[in-house]
């Protein structure tokens, strides 16, 4: 017999894609749809400017859902965090990239970046889980970056702020996701136990145009520079031309990701594409 969720995707369909996806009912299957695996992992490489080669890679979780098919983590990220689904979910995120990239490169680790969202920020067990997941895929702290938001760091005290710290003392990156979007305090930067700023996408556009947006263009400088007096390393985010990729190298970006570069892509292809041995 049928268990309930099942008969319910069934009277969701047949014209459910013509209509909005209601809320409601994405948030009551989250948790059923964490226990039958319907969420994968999509793997977008990271590229160091220098030289052009992959540097890594950022996990991003996919929803398979049985009746809207895939769905993207902008659709149901934020319901998961509201319900606390998120840490679970995150969780897993976590296990499965870890455990899915530590196969990658013949033996040689790639490093990888999962998100982490606040409330996995603030859950007691970040720090336990972590070093977990790490032991278990027999992968050093190192070969692990953790982006946070500037903006779930916003307001954060020293007690909130330990746990990254403790990671970052093991060795584990932590990248400043989505920066330039906040409210940056640039002088918070120096309280934070970030290795890397990640420039978001928003700046990129600014550098589309020819001739670029001079603003745009002394505002990327001046990040860079103020981030590698800090010791930050800077990637940049939404990178789709040449025209992108070129200016950012020479304004001193170190690693850039976007759709210039390489698509998100499921494990296997990405492993194909990106994992080179040897
Ligand atoms: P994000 O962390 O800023 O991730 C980058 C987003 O930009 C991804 O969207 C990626 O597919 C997209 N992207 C990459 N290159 C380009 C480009 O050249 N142009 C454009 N226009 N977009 C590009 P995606 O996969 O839809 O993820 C959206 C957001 O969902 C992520 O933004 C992140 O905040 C969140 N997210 C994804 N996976 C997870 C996760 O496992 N946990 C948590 N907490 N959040 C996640
Ligand atoms: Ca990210
Ligand atoms: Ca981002
Ligand atoms: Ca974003």
């Amino acid at each position: 017999a049928k268990d309930a969720g099942g008969n319910r995707y069934e009277l969701a369909d047949p014209d459910s894609d013509a209509r909005a996806i209601d809320r409601h009912s994405l948030t009551n299957h989250l948790p059923a749809a964490l226990e039958r695996d319907e969420f994968f992992l999509e793997y977008q490489p990271l590229i160091r400017m220098s030289d052009g080669h992959v540097d890594g890679a950022e996990a991003l979780v996919r929803w398979k859902h049985p009746v809207h098919g895939r769905l993207g983590p902008d659709r149901f990220i934020p319901l998961a965090e509201h319900t606390g689904l998120i840490v679970p979910l995150g969780r897993w995120v976590l296990e499965q990239a870890v455990a899915q990239t530590s196969t990658w490169a013949g033996g040689q680790p790639l490093r990888v970046n999962v998100n982490l969202s606040p409330r996995q920020l603030h859950h007691p067990d970040l720090v336990p889980d972590t070093i977990a997941v790490l032991e278990a895929a027999g992968v050093p702290p190192s070969s692990l970056c953790l982006e946070v938001t500037e903006s779930a760091l916003i307001g954060a005290d020293e007690d909130e702020l330990k746990p990254l710290w403790q990671l970052a003392e093991l060795g584990v990156d932590i990248a400043l996701d989505d920066f330039g979007t906040g409210y940056s305090n640039l002088a918070n930067l120096r309280k934070l136990p970030a290795t890397t700023l990640k420039l978001d996408r928003s700046f990129t556009q600014g550098l589309q145009r020819h001739p670029s947006d001079p603003v745009d263009v002394t505002f990327v400088e001046g990040i860079v520079s103020l981030a590698h007096a800090l010791g930050l390393a800077v990637t940049v985010e939404g990178v789709e031309t040449e025209h992108q990729a070129d200016q950012l190298r020479d304004l001193g970006c170190d690693t850039a990701q976007g759709w210039y570069y390489a698509r998100p892509s499921a494990a296997a292809e990405f492993a194909k594409d990106w994992a080179t041995t040897g």
